[in-house]
């Protein structure tokens, strides 16, 4: 009762005033960061503003965690390697619903809250999309009240930062660290011991029964660091739990005291490494055993955390555990999950087996985000044996009980056999983690309806035969309250101005919008706004990147991760061909065509596409005849601060991955959100857009998935493409000519080379469709009040594409998790 009264007399302490916050700001200027108004910095007000919005969730945090264990609810588990995050201070503010008194309060400080976030530095913790995703999720677990955890890694290095220098990317290590992070609290108190290495003793104990354990020296310290993750205007506060590695002492002790210093330091320096630096490859995968170490340090960290606080409440009740955790593992990289909680059940709870697998096959849940066979996690065999030889033996058990059953259902079906194994035979045995998971959970789910049915019918198709009711979708969705109610305040206002601000909470309210399309004034008013945003976004890239953009041009916007799959290169053709219109004196209508991302640095090819691009936009640049009518500009360093700013601007989204390549895509969501019309392939989650948006207010080309699947079976002839189509020809052949590269013509030679010979993303064959519909783009783009009534009927039927409906789903269908609100009595 005692402890009760407590938080509830905290909470009066902490007012949410202007005054209180004007105090709070001046008690951490002066006491946490030993400052006065004199020497004070601009980072470090940034700083005393976010300690005083940080206390002010932690009442509500601690709330929550108690409220979790006193009601003993059913939790869920977020299992990421990628937690790509951005900023939290604009996000706090607005979902703690102190957003006028904070900015009152920070005009005291003689700056606007606007200006303080700018000083906070990303949280970069993912490569694209699928962090991006789990960022989202966590936002939409907290709105919707549920008993939801992230675990991640502290990476000491995110995601590296861009540089364009002579035309090329440079990467930059970002050290986000150097300046504190305020949001973050360490709990060394709750520290895991993660062991690597050794080897497997096996006896048989007094009942006669074989018992194995996993004897080793080598530890990990995996030291957790708490961030508040508080739900929009309620009263949750979940928690993020990110692991960051610290060199265990008895280790480095062995050596101190033989008196060999340095190599005590060494060893340390070795075993804090794991949490060093994010693996910065988007869909491929990276098969070094410094990524096995991470991914197995998040898994076993985690796992063994979950199952003290579950052993907290129900120390003997195993079969309790599922209808307690559920463990979402997003993607492949926390895999090994599977095999660790079966290990600590079976070694260390001396469960059998059968009773330990029906657990841990009823607690996990794995969410696929690619086809690509590059992105297929497999880790050799040789590597489980020096790192993780239990778990190997585990996955051997797991892989012979498994491959009896299908043996069961299709005797005789040896092909079948070896198509589904979880090893992979030949020189180097594989493991095939993809396998593992489905095996080891109880509902696999793709993320968006097409993609879902691409794993049913081919790269899971045995396992679907075996598993039907397994297999769901879920398809993605973002949170509007960073995209739109923060990143778009303008058109955030305007919208609430007429349809109250219930939107943000509940986006299928945006509905209410469509009305307001056939309204001239609102039309006119929407573009303002688009204008206003426009403005903003050109003065930003005046500020970083010194380049002047007409703002009276179609912004025409492709900025997401640089693949080959996703096709920046099309859109870089389709450049090419507008330069030679102009140059043939043909009128077109005036578009500053922006292209941002990062590509992988060992991705030889996608660096080719960025220096590309660069080059092409120089020529452009440089060409008067263009002054006025077409632009290109490389935004350098696409991270989320910068999508805030870029996403609201944009007019035109490109959306034009090779149909079956891009599992769902969530930038298409925020652009269409924002009113930007699309241009798009019928890829991922672009069909459900199109569905729910209408035919008419989405710019549809090229091929479809069948009739990709049919060109390739048939042998695709990419060259027939070139000699038939003259326009496509003069383009490829500009480039080959060394036109955009005087200095090293021969430099741009393999990417036209590969169009020519394989062209595997089919850039060819959806050319000719895929101009022909930028022609549709630009003649539409000329009747600007019809335009605006697309982009409002785009903004207005975006409903579905909230992650709170995605959350929703995944809650009710695959965790059986229930809301829990939190009372602050
Ligand atoms: C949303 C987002 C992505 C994903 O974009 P796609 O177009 O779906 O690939 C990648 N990076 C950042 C910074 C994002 O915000």
């Amino acid at each position: 009762m005692a402890k009760k009264e407590k938080a509830k007399t905290n909470l009066e302490v902490l007012g949410n005033t202007v005054e209180a916050f004007k105090k709070a700001f001046d008690d951490h200027i002066h006491h946490t960061l030993a400052r006065d108004e004199h020497t004070v910095t601009k980072h470090e007000k940034f700083l005393a503003v976010a300690y005083s919005v940080r206390d002010r969730l932690i009442d509500r945090w601690i709330k929550t965690q108690e409220t979790y264990y006193e009601k003993d609810v059913k939790r869920v588990y977020y299992l990421s390697l990628e937690f790509l995050i951005g900023r939290t201070l604009g996000n706090s503010v607005l979902n703690l619903d102190v957003e006028k008194a904070v900015e009152e309060a920070v005009d005291e400080l003689g700056m606007t809250l606007e200006e303080l976030r700018e000083e906070e530095v990303d949280a970069g913790l993912g490569n694209g999309g699928l962090g991006r995703l789990a960022a989202c999720f966590l936002d939409s677990m907290a709105t919707l009240e549920l008993p939801a955890t992230g675990m991640g890694i502290r990476y000491e290095y995110g995601m590296f930062n861009q540089k364009i220098k002579d035309g090329q990317q440079e990467e930059l290590p970002d050290n986000w660290l150097r300046l504190p992070n305020p949001w973050e609290i360490a709990r060394p108190a709750n520290s895991i011991k993660v062991p690597f290495g050794g080897y497997v003793i096996s006896w048989t104990d007094e009942k006669g029964k074989l018992r194995n354990r996993w004897e080793t020296k080598d530890y990990v310290i995996a030291l957790p660091y708490d961030t508040p993750i508080p739900g929009y205007r309620n009263n949750t506060v979940n928690n993020l739990r990110l692991w960051s590695a610290q060199s265990a002492d008895e280790f480095g002790l062995a050596y101190f005291n033989n008196g060999d210093y340095l190599a005590a330091v060494q060893d340390m320096e070795l075993s804090e490494t794991i949490s060093k630096v994010l693996y910065p490859n988007d869909t491929s995968v990276n098969g070094k055993i410094l990524r096995l170490r991470q991914q197995y340090f998040l898994c076993s960290a985690s796992l063994q955390d979950i199952v003290r606080r579950f052993k907290k409440s129900h120390e003997g009740e195993w079969k309790l555990f599922p209808e307690k955790v559920a463990i979402q593992l997003n993607d492949t990289h926390p895999a090994i999950s599977i095999a660790e909680l079966m290990r600590i059940l079976l070694d260390e709870e001396g469960l059998e087996w059968d009773e330990a697998w029906d657990i841990t096959t009823h607690t996990f849940a794995y969410t696929n985000h690619t086809l690509m066979p590059e992105a297929l996690e497999k880790w050799p065999v040789s590597f489980f044996e020096k790192l993780l030889p239990r778990h190997l033996q585990i996955i051997y058990e797991i892989n012979s009980r498994f491959l009896a059953k299908v043996a069961l259902k299709w005797p005789g079906d040896t092909a079948r056999l070896t198509r589904m194994s979880l090893i992979q035979e030949g020189n180097e045995k594989m493991i095939r983690m993809a396998y593992l998971s489905i095996v080891g959970s109880f509902a696999v789910n793709g993320v968006a309806a097409l993609h879902s049915d691409l794993l049913r019918t081919s790269l899971f198709k045995d396992f679907y035969e075996f598993w039907p009711e397994k297999f769901n979708n879920k398809t993605n969705g973002v949170t509007p309250r960073r995209w739109v109610r923060k990143a778009d305040p303008a058109m955030s206002e305007l919208v609430s101005s007429k349809i109250g601000d219930g939107w943000v909470k509940d986006l299928d309210e945006i509905k209410k919008l469509e009305k307001f399309a056939d309204d001239a004034k609102f039309r006119k008013q929407f573009l303002a706004v688009k204008l206003e945003n426009k403005k903003r976004l050109a003065a930003y890239l005046k500020r970083t990147q010194n380049v002047d953009v007409n703002v009276n041009t179609l912004f025409d916007i492709q900025v997401k991760r640089i693949h080959e799959y996703k096709r920046q290169l099309l859109n870089i053709l389709h450049a090419i061909h507008l330069y030679l219109e102009i140059k043939d004196g043909k009128k077109i209508t005036p578009r500053t065509i922006m292209i941002g991302g990062k590509a992988a640095p060992g991705y030889w090819m996608a660096k080719q596409i960025i220096r590309l691009a660069n080059a092409v936009s120089a020529i452009i640049d440089s060409d008067p005849d263009c002054k006025g009518k077409l632009q290109m500009v490389f935004l350098e360093n696409y991270r989320v601060s910068f999508a805030e700013k870029i996403i609201p601007a944009a007019e035109l989204s490109e959306q034009i991955s090779t149909a079956g390549t891009e599992a769902s895509g969530t930038g298409n969501m925020k652009f269409a959100m924002n009113g930007a019309l699309t241009i798009g392939t019928l890829d991922g989650a672009n069909v459900e857009m199109r569905e729910v948006i209408g035919a008419d207010n989405f710019f549809l080309f090229g091929l479809t998935v069948e009739e990709v699947q049919d060109i390739l079976a048939k042998g695709y002839r990419p060259r027939d493409y070139y000699e038939k189509d003259d326009d496509l020809r003069r383009v490829l052949d500009l480039i080959t000519s060394g036109f955009f590269c005087p200095d090293h013509p021969e430099s741009f030679r393999p990417i036209v080379d590969k169009l020519l010979s394989s062209d595997p993303f089919l850039l060819l064959a959806d050319y000719r469709s895929y101009i022909e519909c930028q022609e549709q783009v630009a003649k539409a783009y000329e009747d600007q009040d019809k335009w605006a009534k697309m982009a409002i009927l785009n903004v207005a039927r975006m409903g579905k594409f909230s992650s709170d409906r995605t959350i929703d789903e995944y809650a009710k269908e695959i965790w059986h998790a229930k809301a829990c609100p939190i009372s602050l009595k």
